[in-house]
């Protein structure tokens, strides 16, 4: 019945190009693919390790993120660290529309969880603070912030997304104290492994520095999670298949995988605009972050796969499918393979 529903799927989407009708020859040539020993590899019916699957089985029950947005800034934007930002940051991707930098966190909460609640069915959450560099502040000031947000009724964790360079020891063990009460993470912007790229990127710091930020925070018990970007068009393919390799050095708990995303008001829009280079397709991505999944960690979670911007800022690439769709095509290139997360994986 599961390889049925797959083909409608299939057929019910609304572009159909070489890609999809390739996947759909060989779904329906296969001999039932997700089965025998595969199965077991199976997290709630997906072929990698997804973060639904470790919620479910670390809280018992659905759990929703809950974007806030502390009044952060970035050293990258201030000059502390650099001028101009990432080439390709725009935070209007990151804060919703309902909240903004103006309301207290606890009123952030007012107006977000009714909203998830409705729309998401769930009774937990996650305060996560996500714009900008959310470890940049005076730690007085980051104290009060994170311990309303964990205070707030049926909070039970707090993810934290930041730059390598903006946490310390005393902040690390302010947030120790925390992760007794609620699950810490923090997430840190890898984006490269390539200090090359990151100098291209300006991002302001190198590699070294992620991976000394990766391994304090462990020593702390605090939960690590990583960002990357694939698509840098100074990257080969092999560089970007690198990059996603080294959460496995890394040790990290949480792994989130975007595409180059190119979007308005941004240094990579100009350029983009002045002097246009090559995106990846789908199909193209989606075989590189395949190759990748392959040989990763079974026990690293994956929070994502796919970037997502607004439909109003998003310049390129333009995929015209949204994010079920390509989680689908996902599952459909690993089913394809007969192959799940961490099957080439060498501990
Ligand atoms: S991506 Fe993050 S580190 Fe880079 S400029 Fe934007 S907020 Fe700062």
């Amino acid at each position: 019945m599961l390889f049925l529903a797959d083909v409608i799927k299939v057929l019910r989407l609304k572009r159909h190009s070489t890609f999809m009708e390739n996947r759909l020859n060989t779904i329906m040539n296969a001999n039932s693919p997700i089965e025998g020993k595969n199965q077991a590899k199976s997290w709630l019916n997906r072929r990698y390790h997804n973060y639904s699957y470790y919620l479910q089985k670390t809280y018992g029950e659905k759990i929703r993120k809950v974007s806030l947005h502390g009044g952060f800034t970035c050293p990258n934007r201030d000059g502390s660290k650099g001028f101009g930002g990432c080439i390709y940051c725009n935070n209007d991707s990151f804060v919703p529309h309902y909240i903004n930098e103006a309301m207290s966190i606890p009123a952030q909460m007012e107006v977000s969880i009714p909203f998830m609640q409705e729309r998401y069915n769930v009774q937990k959450y996650i305060a996560y603070f996500q714009a900008y560099s959310n470890t940049y502040s005076e730690l007085e000031n980051l104290k009060q912030l994170y311990q309303e947000a964990v205070n707030y009724p049926n909070v039970v964790g707090l993810d934290i997304g930041t730059r390598s360079d903006c946490v310390d020891e005393a902040l690390l063990e302010f947030l120790a104290t925390l992760n007794e009460r609620v699950q810490v993470t923090l997430e840190y912007g890898i984006e490269s492994i390539h200090d090359q790229s990151l100098k291209w990127m300006n991002r302001g710091h190198n590699y070294e520095s992620v991976i000394k930020a990766v391994e304090l925070t462990k020593q702390y018990g605090i939960k690590v999670a990583g960002h990357i970007i694939l698509g840098f068009p100074v990257e080969t393919r092999e560089m970007m298949f690198q990059t996603g390799l080294a959460a496995n050095n890394l040790g990290l708990d949480f792994l989130k995988i975007h595409q180059l995303h190119i979007v308005k008001r941004t240094v990579l829009a100009s350029r983009y605009e002045r002097d246009s280079f090559p995106l990846f397709k789908a199909d193209e991505y989606i075989e590189l972050v395949a190759d990748i999944l392959e040989r990763l960690n079974p026990d690293i979670v994956i929070q994502r796969l796919f970037g997502d911007a607004p439909d109003d800022i998003l310049i390129a690439p333009r995929w015209g499918y949204n994010i079920p769709k390509l989680v689908h095509l996902m599952d459909l290139e690993l089913k394809h393979r007969e192959t799940w997360q961490g099957k080439l994986f060498l501990s």
